[in-house]
């Protein structure tokens, strides 16, 4: 990697600033739904604490206003923190001034302190230089683990490096590893897959895709809106019709650069949307041709001659990238389609392809599989490793040093 990474730098002796996305689910009480953000940079905590460094830790959740309500503040945080890192964390009722500034002096090696939301300042998502300043003036150097805000230009992550020089933690090399190398440098035959629900959220993926890979897969809700432009029966499936064009243009770039693409053959359609209260007493399903969708029907999942073309696809793949689920996974009369892809991808990951899982709802539509372990990769960005995969410049990752 061209970025530095914090073995690149001696932290023996300092005050380690850390951009962390600790920005994860709570339920009703408070309680944390799911620590994957958090377990997942332990690897960069408990190295550096290993190597004589205090760390001083930032992050935000959610999106509070100056109101600073309560239920986002990062106090929630401490207790499963403190578990994780089997000691203390001090904790500061503000991410800058007197209190943060008193408690990170006083910080000793092997000494741990977090910080409160820094969203709670709206200086935070304006990149404004004296707010970044002020959060760079608690420590010696900089480490940016924070993949998931990387395409945002805040002040913890693109301004904190004005001042204090940054480097990558070990989940942002990984992230920058995986993904920025595989678009750069795939091997092949490179395979994406692209699902979940609107055209419209991901055409720079797909568009970038095609520009890189040699097949694409196109599922989901998303595929009915191509469906729908070459003049195929959709039925009441999700459909965007003002992207017809749009599905046509990329069709097309496809076809002028060589790109095979693979669209569903059939469909398990049903007659309600499971959501509907009815659905368990008057609900059906069926498995039709993709030319055979009737009014008064919504296909909500791929059937199964489509999962034998997508595992086909997949076969003696080398790079594999995955986002968006082939159906609407979260309830198991639609989940089949994703599990199958699932099974395809780790299939071609145990015959030796880099797999790659990221985006949107994929990580939850893959951990519903159960196969979350045989992937090479499942990224912690949502929205940033989209715009990762669109090709776009990432300003977190721009700002970190370079080697
Ligand atoms: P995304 O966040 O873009 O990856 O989209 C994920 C969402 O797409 C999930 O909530 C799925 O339930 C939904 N989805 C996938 N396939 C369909 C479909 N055929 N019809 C409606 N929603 C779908």
């Amino acid at each position: 990697m061209d970025k530095k990474t914090i073995k690149d730098i001696d932290v023996k002796g300092k005050k380690v600033f850390v951009r962390v996305d600790y920005n994860v689910p709570f339920d009703e009480n408070q309680n944390i739904t799911n620590d994957t953000r958090m377990v997942r940079t332990l690897p960069t905590l408990n190295y550096l604490l290993d190597h004589g460094a205090a760390l001083v830790l930032a992050c935000h959740i959610g999106r509070p206003t100056e109101a600073r309500e309560p239920q986002f503040s990062t106090k929630h945080l401490v207790k499963h923190l403190s578990e994780l890192l089997k000691r203390d964390v001090q904790w500061a009722s503000d991410c800058v001034g007197p209190e943060a500034e008193e408690k990170a002096k006083a910080l000793k090696p092997g000494e741990v302190l977090l910080l409160e939301n820094l969203r709670y300042h709206k200086e935070e998502k304006k990149n404004d230089p004296e707010f970044a300043k002020q959060l760079a003036s608690l420590a010696d150097v900089a480490v940016d683990d924070a993949f998931g805000v990387s395409h945002r230009a805040h002040a913890s992550n693109a301004g904190v490096p004005k001042y204090l020089e940054t480097v990558a933690g070990f989940l942002m090399e990984k992230e920058i590893n995986y993904i920025g190398k595989t678009l750069e440098n795939p091997q092949r035959p490179f395979v994406a897959i692209i699902g979940g629900a609107k055209v419209s959220d991901k055409i720079g993926v797909i568009s970038n895709m095609i520009d890189k890979v040699d097949t694409i897969i196109i599922g989901g809700g998303m595929a009915h809106t191509f469906d729908a432009a070459k003049g195929l029966p959709i039925g009441d499936s999700l459909c965007e019709p003002d992207k017809y064009d749009l599905a046509r243009e990329l069709l097309k770039k496809a076809e002028d650069k060589g790109v095979k693409v693979v669209l569903p053959l059939d469909l398990k359609v049903a007659n309600m949307f499971p959501a509907d209260k009815k659905y368990a007493t008057e609900g059906k399903t069926k498995i039709v041709d993709v030319d055979k969708v009737e009014d008064g029907w919504d296909a909500l999942d791929s059937g199964p001659k489509t999962s034998e073309a997508y595992t086909k696809a997949l076969e003696g793949a080398k790079t594999v990238i995955w986002n968006g689920p082939m159906g609407v996974f979260e309830y198991d009369d639609f989940a089949g389609g994703t599990l199958a892809v699932a099974k395809a991808v780790a299939k071609a990951t145990e015959n030796g392809a880099i797999s790659i899982v990221g985006g949107g709802d994929s990580v939850a539509a893959l951990k519903k599989t159960g196969l979350t372990d045989k992937i090479s990769h499942v990224s912690t960005g949502g929205g940033a490793t989209l715009e990762f995969l669109e090709g776009k410049e990432m300003p977190g990752i721009a700002a970190i040093a370079d080697k």
